[in-house]
């Protein structure tokens, strides 16, 4: 079994968060140490740990991360002006928590692309 991280913690509403969304599905709250004006994290309530675990029947989970991402875009006001949606794999894709997020990062120009590190 992989193991949990504290966002189940988050999703539980066990640890602070500042949560704009959650559903049977998907728990969206803002990032702490946020990268640009709106930074969102956008998790699976299921535990999946790396991008590299999505299973087939996954598929239609990881569509509802970006059916909340596009909506809580618009609720940010940058659905027109633009965002960046990512999802960091492991140590070279820079992730830190093991339990698949998207990053919703918009609110200003974020150019090319995030720094190579
Ligand atoms: P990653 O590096 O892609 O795994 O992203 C992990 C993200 O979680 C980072 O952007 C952190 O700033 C963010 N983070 C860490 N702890 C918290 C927390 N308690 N609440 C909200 N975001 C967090």
């Amino acid at each position: 079994m992989p193991e949990e991280t504290f966002f189940r913690k988050i999703i539980n509403k066990e640890i602070p968060s500042d949560m704009l969304y959650q559903d049977d599905f998907v728990t969206a709250f803002r990032d702490i140490a946020p990268q640009a004006p709106t930074h969102i994290l956008i998790i699976p309530n299921k535990l999946i740990p790396t991008a590299n675990d999505i299973d087939i029947e996954d598929e239609e989970l990881i569509g509802k991360l970006y059916s909340v991402a596009k909506k809580l875009a618009k609720q940010e006001g940058i659905a027109d002006s633009g965002y960046r949606l990512i999802m960091n794999c492991n140590k070279d894709g820079g992730q830190e928590v093991y339990h698949i997020h998207l990053h919703l990062l918009g609110g200003k120009p974020l150019g090319k692309l995030i720094s190579a590190g």
